[in-house]
């Protein structure tokens, strides 16, 4: 069991990008194991997301023409299907909502060993995980050992999958218990702010508790405008209700890897580095040259933001 499967994810139509992440993931870890890499799509729409995930790395695509969302019971039984039919060494899943939701109901079902969260993989036996540990403060290294495991990753930290790949593209057919569906997916509804997306913005204008109070919420706001940027901020900001949670920016909230991150009265704790650090460029506000949000910005402006915001929205032409 040398062999390695990946179940991308989509949402509403459209894969995510971390179904490409695991491609990345996966190939190293069956490289690593001298085995295959399998991915499988379930839902609705299957042959076009197919068509889409055939990018370099991948051995065989499996569709399962299975409903059209994500649902918990119909994915626990299509992931043991498959791995009955596929027998690979790992099950690799994104560490997102949906594959948090079902991985560990799979790894109890198989009786194997899960590792979550990853933002390493290596190794052949027994096999290395790399996860952050004590609120991201510490990177631990873990050893599985082993036959089979459940891993899942961390969105962000390998890089999209791409080029034209020649994978073997399989329908396969699930047999799902319908007795065993015990939900049903009625319908969406946006969270509030909504259907901003900070992990698809290029530019984020990110505020923290600097900001002293609501009401001056509003010149980052302008800030935003004046550049085209989506509005984020720390938790604190969405602790307080002043913006909402779907733009909380961290180990709580969401990994972003914006092209330009700017970071406005924010100090850098670890658990908000956690969803940024990934950014290209990184530009802080702050008066405290010591905040330790300034050790990962490449431009570290020591100074007040109410003198500085102003400045920036008046230089880029904003009111
Ligand atoms: P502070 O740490 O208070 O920093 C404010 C900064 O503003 C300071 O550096 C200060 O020098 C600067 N400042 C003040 N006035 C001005 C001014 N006029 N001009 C310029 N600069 C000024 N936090 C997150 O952000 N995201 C998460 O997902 C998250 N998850 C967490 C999960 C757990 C389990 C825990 C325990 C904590 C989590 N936190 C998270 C909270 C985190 O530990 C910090 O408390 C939080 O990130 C701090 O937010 P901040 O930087 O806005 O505030």
């Amino acid at each position: 069991m040398t062999d390695v499967l990946a179940i991308a994810e989509h949402r509403r139509g459209s894969l995510r990008d971390v179904s490409f992440e695991l491609v990345t993931a996966g190939r190293e870890l069956a490289d690593a194991r001298g085995g295959d890499l399998h991915l499988a799509v379930v839902g609705g729409d299957v042959d076009a997301f197919a068509e889409e995930l055939n990018v370099e790395g991948v051995d065989t695509i499996y569709t399962v023409d299975e409903g059209e969302e994500f649902n918990h019971d119909v994915y626990v039984q299509v992931a043991q299907q498959l791995i009955e039919e596929v027998e690979p060494s790992t099950l690799l899943l994104p560490n997102s909502v949906n594959g948090l939701d079902y991985a560990p109901a799979v790894a109890e079902r198989l009786g194997v060993p899960i590792v979550t969260d990853a933002i390493g993989v290596a190794g052949d036996d027994p096999l290395e995980v790399t996860r952050e540990m004590y609120g991201s403060k510490v990177e631990t290294t873990i050893e599985v050992d082993a036959p089979e495991l459940v891993v899942t990753i961390r969105s962000t930290e390998w890089d999209g999958a791409e080029g034209e790949g020649s994978a073997d593209v399989q329908s396969f057919e699930a047999d799902v218990d319908e007795s065993q569906v015990r939900s049903t997916v009625t319908g969406f509804e946006e969270a509030g702010g909504g259907d901003v997306d900070i992990a698809d913005a290029d530019v984020l204008v990110s505020v923290g508790r600097g900001i002293d109070e609501e009401e001056n919420i509003v010149l980052v706001e302008k800030l935003a405008e004046a550049l085209d940027a989506t509005l984020s901020s720390s938790r604190p900001i969405v602790d307080n209700g002043w913006l909402p949670k779907n733009r909380q920016v961290g180990q709580s909230g969401k990994v972003v890897t914006p092209k330009v991150y700017i970071a406005i009265g924010i100090s850098g704790a670890v658990q908000h580095v956690a969803g940024m650090k990934g950014s290209e460029t990184i530009v802080a506000i702050n008066t405290d040259p010591n905040a330790p949000i300034n050790d990962l910005a490449d431009y570290a402006i020591h100074d007040d933001l109410f003198d500085v915001v102003p400045a920036l929205i008046e230089e880029f032409g904003g009111e």
